[in-house]
Parts: structure tokens; C-alpha cells; sequence
């Protein structure tokens, strides 16, 4: 299982790798909510992305002498694992399918990644990452399903409630889960009120549909501008299951439109360029799906890794096709 302590133990391990990120208040949201909002700005690690917290902690914990790493991934956690592999000298051989866009792939082969891609699932790059990992000897990092994974993404649980210790509700973008599980374990063994609801895309939301089942459940994938939330938890999940069963209070979905929408909100009102995964906490509070809650709010801007071409046409207010998804171009009004 995962603690507070070894949440704890994870914060000294990645300190001068990964970064204690800024938490900002959004004025614009907070007026939107009523109650102080803030935004911890995930997007400004090294690799655009929180994933580098749970990849270093998962790295510095192999044995002696392991020579190189292999994960699946929807583009950041591959990142995140690359870049930790070349810091510690390891080769690392990222699988993804084929729904994963070109500018994730194009950053991990810059920082030294091999990729391998396979298949139209994260499901299919699951199975080639465990093939390699037991025909190659390389040792397999879930991007979710790990203990040092979910106990290096929950020092952003630490990080919030520090700043803000009495918040009271947090909205964690919620795909296989690592992320959630490791911000609810820290968020609730310091203040066991907060409430910590997951948010993810409508189409396609794995862990819901597990949680709503009782067991993990494998779910179609879809083309979402929450490319990062894609995915399934996997079937055998042993580990970010049932920590999000125990400790989430509540998952909530919000569609494209809302998540267009809260992207433009992000851009305009508080200028900030963050991918579409990372909004869908913005989008739950825009959208009124929120119980209005009683006391400070937090999300996580959990990455900005987004292709600048579909990004610029977003806020500018034009047409966004990506595969079967074709979203119609609105002018950003608050
Ligand atoms: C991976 C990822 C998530 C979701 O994290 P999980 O641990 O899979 O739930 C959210 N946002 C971004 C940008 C991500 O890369």
C-alpha cells in the first residue's frame, strides 16, 4: 500500500528534479465559485507535466544494475519516464498507440526516448510494454498502477495543503487514477474533511465506469482534447482501483464543449496555456456541475503539453477536427 510516509519519503527523493510549482489564485474562477480558487501550475515542470513527480520517485526505487525502462503511455508519462531514465543513464522505450498526438511523440524521441507505437489503445501499449519488459529485462513503469508512481504525484497533495490548509475541496483530473489516489492519501491524512472529487472527460472515463461497476471495467477509447485522460486502469489493477474506490468522494464529467470552453477561459482570463486534460477541473466549476461547496477550492493544471496548432485555433475561436471529434469554433465569452 501507499502512506503519507512514503508520501513524505517521495517529496525528498524528487526535490532538485522535479519542481514545487507555484499554486495561483484565479480571481476569475474564484468570483465563479464564490470561494477562493486555485490553480497549482503542474505545467511548469520541466516536461510540462506533473508526471515527472511519480517517474523519478518509481526510478530512484529500481534495483541496482537495471538497465533500462519501458512504460505505456498517453505521451506524459513516457516523458516523464524518459526524461528521469537519462538523467539516471537508462534507456527507455515508450509504447503508445497510435490516438497518441505527434507532439507528445516528438518530445520524448528529443529527450532520448525509443518509442514503439502499437495499436489503436493504451491498453494495446500496455500489453507490448509488459512483453518488452519480460523478453527485454527492462523493468515496466505503470504510469497509475505503481506505489512510488502514486507516492511521488501525491506530494502535490503536500504542496496544496500547505499553502492552503484549510481548503476544502480539491479537483484532481482523473484518468488511471495515480494522481488522485496519491493527492486524496495526503490531502486526507492532513485534514480528513477535505473532500477530493475526480474529474474526467464523458466519453470514454475508465475509472468511472469501474467505480460505477465495482471492479475495473475496459471502456472504448475515444478522441478527446483530454488526450491524457484516454486509457484504460487495466483489468488486473491492484493498486489505484481500490485507493480511489476508498478515498475519492465523488467523480464528476464534463464534456468537449466544456473543456474547450474552460481552455479558453484559462487563456483568456488568466493567461495561461494549459492542455485539455488539465482543465477538466476549471470545466466542472464553469459548467455549474459543482455542489457549491464551503471554502477554499484547488485544482491541478496538470500539464500544458498541447499541440500549439490545435491550440491556437481553440482560442481563436475556430472549427477543432481531431479524428472523429469535430468541435464548432466559438469567439471566448466569460
Ligand atoms: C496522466 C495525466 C492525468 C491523469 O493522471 P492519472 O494518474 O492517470 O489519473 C491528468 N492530466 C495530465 C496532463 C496527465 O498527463
Amino acid at each position: 500500500m501507499v502512506t503519507l510516509a512514503n508520501i513524505l519519503a517521495a517529496r525528498a527523493t524528487i526535490a532538485g528534479i522535479a519542481e514545487k510549482t507555484p499554486l495561483l489564485q484565479s480571481d476569475f474562477l474564484s468570483k465563479a465559485a464564490g470561494q477562493p480558487f486555485y490553480l497549482k501550475l503542474e505545467t511548469m515542470q520541466p516536461i510540462g507535466a506533473f508526471k515527472l513527480r511519480g517517474a523519478v520517485n518509481a526510478l530512484a526505487h529500481l534495483p541496482e544494475g537495471t538497465r533500462g525502462v519501458t512504460c505505456c503511455s498517453t505521451g506524459n508519462h513516457g516523458r516523464g519516464v524518459a526524461y528521469a531514465a537519462r538523467r539516471a543513464g537508462m534507456q527507455a522505450l515508450i509504447c503508445m498507440s497510435a490516438l497518441v498526438p505527434d507532439t507528445k511523440r516528438q518530445a520524448i524521441q528529443a529527450i532520448g526516448g525509443t518509442l514503439r507505437i502499437v495499436g489503436q489503445s493504451q491498453d494495446d501499449a500496455l500489453r507490448e510494454s509488459q512483453r518488452l519488459a519480460q523478453e527485454e529485462g527492462l523493468a515496466e513503469i505503470s504510469p497509475f498502477d505503481n506505489p512510488h508512481v502514486i507516492a511521488g504525484q501525491g506530494t502535490i497533495g503536500l504542496e496544496i495543503l500547505e499553502a492552503v490548509p484549510d481548503a476544502a475541496l480539491l479537483l484532481v483530473p482523473l484518468s488511471g487514477g495515480g494522481l488522485a489516489a496519491g493527492v486524496a492519501l495526503a490531502a486526507k491524512a492532513i485534514n480528513p474533511a477535505i473532500r477530493v472529487v475526480g474529474i474526467s472527460m464523458d466519453r470514454g472515463a475508465a475509472m468511472h465506469a469501474s467505480l460505477q461497476a465495482g471492479h475495473p471495467v475496459e471502456v472504448t477509447e475515444h478522441v478527446s482534447l483530454a488526450d491524457s485522460l484516454g486509457g484504460g486502469i487495466g483489468l488486473s489493477n491492484q493498486l489505484s482501483f481500490p485507493l480511489c474506490r476508498k478515498w475519492l468522494d465523488d467523480v464528476v464529467l464534463v464534456t468537449e464543449e466544456e473543456i474547450l470552453h474552460a481552455m479558453q477561459a484559462l487563456y483568456f482570463e488568466d493567461g495561461l496555456v494549459a492542455e485539455g486534460a488539465s482543465v477538466v477541473g476549471s470545466a466542472a466549476l464553469l459548467s455549474g456541475k459543482l455542489s457549491a461547496p464551503k471554502g477554499p477550492i484547488a485544482t491541478i493544471l496538470t500539464g500544458r503539453n498541447v499541440d500549439m496548432a490545435v491550440f491556437t485555433r481553440i482560442v481563436g475561436g475556430q472549427d477543432v477536427v481531431l479524428g472523429d471529434l469535430k468541435l464548432r469554433g466559438r469567439a471566448y465569452a466569460a
